[in-house]
């Protein structure tokens, strides 16, 4: 094996943590501390990238910042978020001698630790490669504050949380960014209607009662904004105020530049107002016959409602207190309890709001898809920002969806970082010792395996008419008594706990039924096809993709499997969520990836305070502890006999240098590399061993 005496790569050593004597959690958690206090937020392990949240603006991040790692080999430079970016970047192209290749990054980490700063500095930083200066560049920056507004939220540990996950794709032709591709995943849509205490809203709302001149706020029925149940008790002070202002013009500006007509801007605020409007009917029992009716109070806005969403006041009052159905031909009226008549009025709420979410992306989508010859063959750098793995008081189908997401994540991690090494030591018959992790592949099964997997079972359920949380939960139970990631829940509350790689989660069961059925009743749908709103009518037309994205009527393609949206034949959340997850890894595993974890050093939110138990829970929860032995005793790079040899072979100067182990052996010896190993059919070596190859080729380049 390797000789402890190797040479260290030349240099970022002070900030690679792998090349520690002795690592371990204290020295892991001591070298980032001190690496923090002295405001070095960024901190190599190996070619695992760990980003300390600094909460406060630095120095560091700046354009100069960026021109220097854009001029300067990566190699050269302190760890830095840039420098995923340019290796991602230079990793696309196939610089010195590598192909070509798909590469992806993975930011993961949990809320508050910095997902999305770290996003815009990596786009804002590959752009600053592209140094093309396109409109489209400017573009796929300015998007952002569209999709924050929207998608982003104050909540009790992050005041722009985001509450959606997202997938961006970068697609490039040589080194000129073509076109890029938006994904989103699950938008929490339960935000519009309930917010917990210290929470609010999501930000568009804000934005516009703080940024809309009295006359508009007129022109969309805007009352005072302390009258909305939706965000009431939650507006800000003064200051707030200003910013939010502030932020309006921002997300006009994005309106305007993303190409959403003007009609189109004043219908989606109008629709943004309804929904306002609608959060605010409430119900009472009708004294005659115990069905219910709109209280009295509540009259002006069930009408304003109406107007605001452009339907008829009497259909949108029945779609909130009865339900039609059809049996044998007949039309059969069933009225609704007043928790029904609440249920229905914010489902209408969120699949209101989701839909216009939806048509954003859609949008964004239309303005920055590639315009090229379908022949050209594109690159592509694949960015994910997405939630952590989540652990609250109470724990729904969301938390559900997002901890599976995280597994997965996880998985790959591990899939790409122990199990790929070990299994070319293995085919090389190189000696190692055997390495010990934490396989989630068991949990992974327990929740999508078919037919008896979690969500295989919330689907099977979903299907019956008479099954309930009740029923759901007993058929875990007693399909799962076996499992050792699974345990029945105990006391009066309905729930169940899994056993995720990051720890145990408790999850109330009641609501997953219907939130997995995710239904739109006929009548609504038909209610708000027929709004005189034109941008609604369009949005309830749409088609939906088996990934669950929405396609306005008039673009949308035909897709296999792809419904029309109908209450009936329209796919469970579940299995759309299943299945967008699984075009995600299926992307993943075809790139080249990189990670970055990001770390919230304190809960407080604080700059300068580094809180070591909150740090070293989120090193085990990533798994960094284990990688880091992995990293530094580890090979992550291994060419072929003839990879290597057709490379660098030109470092021999000779021609016709053959492709095999001997010419291999002979290029190596004729540099000064050390510590690299020699397997059956190919060659081992560290992550910075490519790094001083280069050099040598380059310098050879410069002789020539
Ligand atoms: P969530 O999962 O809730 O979306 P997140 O991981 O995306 O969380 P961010 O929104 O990126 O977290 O960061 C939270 C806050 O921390 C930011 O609003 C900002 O105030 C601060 N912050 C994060 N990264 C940086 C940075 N590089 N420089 C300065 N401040 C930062
Ligand atoms: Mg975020």
């Amino acid at each position: 094996m390797v000789s402890r005496g190797e040479r260290r790569p030349p240099c970022g050593a002070a900030g690679n943590l792998a090349e520690l004597a002795e690592l371990d959690e204290e020295a892991l958690l001591g070298g980032l501390r001190e690496r923090f206090l002295r405001q070095q937020v960024y901190t190599d392990v190996g070619d695992i990238l760990i980003a300390m949240n600094p909460f406060q603006p630095l120095p560091l991040c700046g354009r100069e910042v960026s021109e220097r790692y854009r001029r300067q080999e990566t190699g050269m430079l302190p760890p830095h978020i840039f420098a995923v970016a340019s290796r991602a970047y230079y990793g696309m192209l196939g610089r010195r001698g590598n192909a070509p290749q798909n590469q992806s990054i993975v930011i993961s980490g949990e809320s508050g630790a910095g997902k999305t700063e770290s996003t815009k500095l990596l786009l804002q930083h590959i752009m600053n490669l592209c140094k093309g200066n396109s409109q489209l560049e400017r573009q796929i920056l300015q998007v952002n504050p569209l999709l924050e507004a929207f998608g982003n939220a104050q909540t009790a540990i992050n005041d722009n949380s985001s509450r959606f996950g997202k997938y961006i794709q970068l697609r490039f032709q040589n080194n000129t960014v073509q076109g890029a591709k938006l994904s989103e995943y699950l938008l929490e849509k339960s935000r519009v209607v309930q917010q917990d205490i210290g929470e609010r809203n999501f930000h568009i709302f804000y934005y516009m009662f703080a940024g809309l001149s009295s006359e508009e706020k007129e022109m969309y029925g805007l009352l005072d904004p302390s009258l909305y149940r939706y965000i009431s008790g939650r507006f800000g002070t003064s200051d707030a105020a200003q910013c939010w202002k502030h932020k309006y013009q921002e997300v006009c500006n994005a309106l305007d530049m993303v190409g959403f007509q003007e009609q189109e801007q004043v219908d989606m605020q109008t629709i943004l107002a309804g929904v306002l409007s609608l959060g605010n009917v409430t119900f009472e029992p009708e004294e005659s016959d115990g069905s219910v009716k709109v209280s009295e109070v509540s009259q002006g806005w069930l009408k304003a409602a109406a107007s605001q969403f452009g339907v008829q006041e009497d259909e949108l009052l029945n779609c909130l207190i009865c339900t039609m159905s059809v049996t044998r031909g007949e039309q059969i009226q069933r009225f609704h309890t007043q928790q029904q008549a609440e249920d229905a009025r914010d489902s209408i709420a969120k699949v209101a709001y989701g839909r216009v979410f939806g048509w954003i992306v859609w949008k964004i989508n239309e303005l920055l898809a590639e315009n090229v010859d379908p022949e050209v063959e594109l690159r592509e750098i694949g960015i994910l920002d997405i939630f952590g793995f989540e652990n609250f008081a109470v724990n729904r189908f969301e938390q559900l969806c997002i901890n599976l997401a995280n597994e997965q994540l996880q998985h790959f991690f591990n899939h790409h970082i122990f199990q790929l090494e070990q299994a070319a030591y293995k085919e090389e018959e190189l000696p190692w010792e055997t390495i010990t992790f934490n396989n989630n592949e068991p949990i992974l099964n327990l929740l999508l395996a078919k037919p008896v997997g979690l969500l295989s079972l919330l689907d099977e359920q979903s299907a019956f008419p008479q099954a309930t949380d009740k029923t759901f939960v007993d058929k875990l139970n007693s399909s799962f008594k076996a499992s050792l990631h699974f345990q029945p829940g105990r006391g009066r509350v309905l729930c169940f706990s899994i056993i995720h790689y990051a720890g145990k989660v408790q999850y109330t069961a009641g609501g997953f039924l219907e939130k997995n059925r995710d239904t739109l009743p006929a009548s609504v749908h038909g209610l708000f096809i027929n709004s005189v709103t034109p941008l609604l009518s369009v949005l309830f037309k749409a088609t939906i993709s088996r990934t669950g994205t929405l396609m306005p009527h008039v673009k949308a393609k035909v897709i296999p499997g792809a419904d029309k949206f109908n209450s009936t034949r329209k796919q469970s959340a579940g299995a759309q969520f299943r299945h967008s997850l699984m075009m995600l890894m299926e992307r993943l595993y075809s790139a080249n990836p990189h990670f970055v974890r990001c770390i919230k050093p304190n809960s407080q939110k604080e700059p300068g305070v580094v809180d070591s138990q909150v740090v070293l829970q989120q090193l085990r929860y990533n798994g960094l502890l284990e990688t880091i032995r992995i990293r530094r005793d580890g090979f992550s790079w291994r060419p072929s006999f003839e990879e290597f040899a057709e490379r660098y072979g030109i470092l021999l100067v000779k021609p016709d240098v053959s492709l095999t182990k001997e010419s291999c052996l002979e290029i190596l010896q004729s540099t000064e590399l050390t510590g690299w190993i020699c397997g059956k059919s190919r060659l081992f070596f560290k992550y910075w061993h490519q790094e001083q190859l280069g050099k040598y080729v380059e310098r050879l380049e410069r002789a020539a």
